[in-house]
């Protein structure tokens, strides 16, 4: 009765292979759409930044300005 293969089920561990998580607004993006990322340098460690949308890029692009 648990088990139901014909059912809408969405296992927690297959939702990573397609969404990421937008770096300003925390929300998920569909990683088979194209959407922005940038790439940061946090002790000497290359980090990618996905963004859902161009302002949530931009809110980060202000957020991380240290001018
Ligand atoms: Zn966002």
């Amino acid at each position: 009765m648990a088990q139901d293969p014909t059912g809408d089920q969405r296992p927690p561990n297959h939702q990573r292979a397609h969404t990421t998580v937008c770096t300003t607004c925390r929300g998920r993006i569909d990683t088979t759409q194209w959407y922005p990322i940038r790439t940061e340098v946090i002790d000497e460690t290359v980090r990618l930044r996905p963004f859902c949308c161009d302002r949530c890029l931009a809110v980060w692009e202000v957020e991380t300005s240290t001018e």
